[in-house]
């Protein structure tokens, strides 16, 4: 086995989800490049999860590393774009019923300073607009569902913005890539997976193909986790404690014929968790992410459907448990976790597949300086774990942000004490009016995937101010972008001018 960068001889990918085939396709364009042969195997019997329809503008980098269209993505995939998520419901505070986090490149937030600035005299109890939607090119380009494609060009290189798609399309369209560009595919069961006696991975057993050997294994599982499993030592680190939800009902519904399709996601808090819609080509995603311990899993179902709002009587729901944490070690001895897999952060903030590419990216940036070598390994495995750890302060914040009284579920998650010093930094500078907030806040999250604007987004999305305004601004707000949005096409017709069929399914 080679201690240096030199790739692996064979390597194989175990699963066909969205991580083994985003693995897959980074790898054939890295390491298989540099001459390792790759295979992947998925069972015929064991479905994908099947959800995951939310990026972030990573994905739009995958696209580009890969060298694919985004048309032809969109087409293959039912993709639709995403400019954000809308936050509605999360507070019982008035005028902070909802709130939209948008997507921000560097090169379109020409109002950021003026939104820090407002937020700033707010804290302090002045008036001033801070409905973090009046700043952001992106937040009005959702407002008015429009494509982030001007007229004049399709130049979207320095632009932010992200996809919705459907994942059983991608993973088929990343397939039939990785075939054409040489992986070997194999449909079998793996019964068993072999260690050899220094401890590293030996071999997968297989149903019908007998033994499949490897030098290297990905195991991109899922929640299975069949490979990492036999060679990790280390229980599972559990996010728990801090993020409640642990279950999911989800509803595909048909696109409705007529109107537009929304450019973002939208996240609604309901009773014990919250609810995506998720508008694709072909059909509409619903899903409740809950607290198994606050409802039941038929009062979460019921209360989705009637969040949905039409007759979904005939549509099959599917349940889902959550495995809510991560492995401490993703990269053990010739085994690389990716996916679930590795771990899981509930689905408020789309990152997981974020997190799935980083992880990948990484490794091969990892390897090729040090091969197998422990030390390396050991760096890796730091970084992909602050990744995660830092991913779900953001995502813890919603809750503890909230101001539903309701339910217990959001006093237990607002009472919820289990949070990093960092959180409780960054609370504590904001709500003290004498605070250099913006200092506090570059100093606990400079390492976080969370720019300044996407914190001040949440705290004053949620009405985070301790005390009311002096006074009242008798205008209503605009958005400074709102002239140059409106030339832009809208969303719907401008996907189906891509020639992406509607289709008006339901599963
Ligand atoms: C409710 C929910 C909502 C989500 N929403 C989002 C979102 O909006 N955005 C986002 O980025 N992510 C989201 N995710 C996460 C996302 O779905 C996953 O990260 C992604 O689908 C990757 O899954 P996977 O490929 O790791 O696992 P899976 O999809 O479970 O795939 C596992 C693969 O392993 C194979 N396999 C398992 N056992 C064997 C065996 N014995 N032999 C052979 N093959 C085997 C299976 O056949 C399958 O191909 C969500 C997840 C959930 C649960």
């Amino acid at each position: 086995m080679q201690s240096n960068g030199s790739p692996p001889g064979h390597i194989v990918i175990a699963g066909g989800g969205s991580a083994g085939w985003m693995t897959a396709s980074i790898l054939l364009r890295s390491l298989g490049l540099a001459g390792s042969k790759i295979t992947l195997i998925e069972s015929p019997n064991i479905p994908t999860i099947g959800v995951g329809e939310g990026t972030t503008p990573l994905f739009k980098r995958f696209l580009k590393f890969l060298g694919v269209s985004e048309e032809e993505f969109m087409g293959a995939c039912k993709a639709t774009y995403k400019h954000g998520i809308e936050f509605p419901g999360w507070t019982g505070r008035k005028q902070f019923e909802s709130y939209f986090h948008p997507f921000a490149a560097p090169s379109y937030r020409h109002f950021e300073q003026q939104f820090f600035s407002n937020c700033d005299r707010r804290r302090k109890g002045e008036y001033a607009d801070t409905d973090p939607s009046n700043f952001f090119f992106n937040s009005e380009l959702a407002k008015q569902c429009k494509a982030p494609v001007s007229g004049q060009s399709r130049n979207t290189e320095n632009m932010d913005y992200a996809y919705h798609f459907d994942t059983a399309f991608l993973a088929e369209f990343l397939k039939q890539r990785c075939i054409a560009g040489g992986i070997d595919y194999v449909v079998d069961d793996i019964t068993d997976v072999a260690v050899a006696e220094n401890g590293d991975l030996d071999y997968l057993e297989t149903s019908s193909n007998g033994r499949l050997d490897g030098d290297f294994f990905v195991d991109c599982t899922g929640f299975r986790r069949m490979l990492l499993g036999k060679v990790m030592d280390s229980e599972p680190v559990s996010y728990e404690s801090r993020l409640f939800n642990n279950s999911a009902v989800v509803i595909r519904t048909p696109v409705p014929e007529e109107g537009d399709l929304p450019p973002y996601t939208e996240s609604t808090a309901l009773k014990c968790g919250w609810a995506w819609r998720i508008p694709l080509m072909n059909k509409i995603s619903w899903g409740y992410v809950y607290s198994a311990n606050h409802t039941t899993t038929e009062e979460a179902e019921q209360e989705l459907r009637e969040h949905i709002g039409e007759d979904t009587g005939g549509i099959e729901p599917l349940h889902i448990k959550l495995q809510v944490g991560r492995v401490t070690e993703h990269w053990k001895r010739n085994c690389l976790a990716v996916g679930l897999s590795q771990g899981f952060i509930e689905p408020l903030e789309a990152t997981a597949l974020g997190l799935t590419q980083f992880t990948i990216n990484r490794f091969v940036t990892y390897f090729s300086r040090g091969g197998f070598r422990a030390t390396h390994r050991g760096h890796f495995n730091d970084i992909i774990n602050e990744a995660f750890d830092r991913t779900i302060d953001y995502i813890q914040m919603h809750y503890k942000l909230n101001t539903r009284d309701d339910t217990q579920y959001w006093r237990d998650c607002r009472a919820n004490e289990n949070i990093t010093a960092t959180m409780r930094n960054i609370i504590e500078a904001w709500q003290d009016p004498s605070a250099d907030f913006m200092s506090v806040l570059k100093e606990e999250v400079h390492r976080s995937s969370y720019a300044p604007y996407s914190w001040y987004c949440i705290l004053s999305g949620m009405g985070c101010y301790s005390r009311d305004p002096d006074g009242t601004r008798l205008d209503e707000p605009v958005n400074p972008y709102r002239d140059e949005v409106n030339g832009y096409p809208g969303h719907r017709s401008y996907l189906e001018s891509l020639q992406i069929p509607l289709q008006r399914t339901a599963s």
